[in-house]
């Protein structure tokens, strides 16, 4: 995958609504779409990844009954469908390579591209300032917003989603945000198999007190298979809450379980509307 990079804009002092419709303009963003016919997880918004036989009886004109096949997505992806982790999850925005999803790349991997994290944070910002309603709706109200935070030694000590929740004074959820939460202790995600969380990548950092039954909302920057932030989501479990996730991006490949998706997220005007998200 090779992502692009990005002009820094001259900007003096932007507000969290000029770097949104910068976003816009740099075509970043698109919907996250429930109403797409058929083919997108109820879990996670991503492509299923498997087809199965839907067969019915149907009678002809002259009576005859003939068996009909048709081939049929999956409601539910196996990652979703298979491990536990997180009572839900809502991306803000399908992100693609040459959109979003170099933006979160270049933000995190890329030392020169580190001022992503500014219009990052203001699409985070600008969704859960209109949407964190719809959230404590669905799951109930939220006790605690924190990060999927970064291993200590990773990027030589920076981590990527506390930066970015620092790049705006003031967020919605007053009084129940605790950045450090959660530490990372398990090294890379390399020995992970494949979409399986593990219990032991995360664990509540030692001075924190009892979450038992409280509602956590995780906020991470993208969503591929799952399987970090379903390991952040066991450890909040481990620990008594009950964890859910805001993602700003949710991976989409073109490819065979994507390209469905792909195409009604491109083909829509307009890509990206703030008002909107996957669950309202
Ligand atoms: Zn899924
Ligand atoms: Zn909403």
């Amino acid at each position: 995958m090779s992502y692009r990079g990005f002009n820094k804009p001259i900007s003096t002092n932007w507000t969290t609504r000029d770097w949104l419709s910068w976003a816009m303009d740099e075509r970043l963003l698109l919907d996250v779409r429930t109403d797409i016919p058929e083919g997108v997880c109820a879990g996670c918004y991503g492509g299923t990844d498997k087809t199965y036989e839907d067969t019915t009886f149907v009678r002809d004109p002259s009576g005859f009954m003939t068996l009909h096949t048709e081939l049929r997505r999956w409601p539910r992806c196996f990652p979703c469908n298979s491990f536990d982790g997180l009572d839900g999850i809502l991306p803000i925005s399908y992100s693609l390579g040459n959109r979003l999803e170099s933006a979160i790349w270049r933000a995190k991997n890329d030392t020169a591209h580190r001022w992503l994290n500014v219009p990052l944070a203001s699409i985070l910002h600008t969704f859960l300032s209109s949407h964190l309603e719809c959230i404590e709706d669905k799951w109930g109200p939220v006790d605690v917003i924190t990060v999927v935070p970064s291993h200590a030694t990773a990027r030589g000590g920076w981590d990527h989603m506390k930066d970015l929740i620092s790049k705006v004074r003031t967020w919605p959820g007053k009084g129940v945000w605790e950045l450090d939460l959660l530490e990372k202790v398990g090294l890379s995600n390399a020995d992970t198999r494949r979409d399986r969380p593990r219990a032991d990548l995360f664990q509540l950092m030692p001075d924190k007190g009892a979450i038992e039954g409280q509602r956590v909302l995780l906020l991470d920057d993208t969503y591929t298979t799952g399987g970090t932030l379903r390991s952040a989501g066991l450890a909040v479990k481990a620990a008594g809450g009950q964890p859910i996730a805001v993602t700003i991006g949710r991976q989409v490949r073109n490819d065979q379980y994507g390209a469905h998706i792909v195409a009604d997220a491109t083909n829509r005007a307009p890509l990206f509307d703030p008002r909107r998200c996957a669950i309202h």
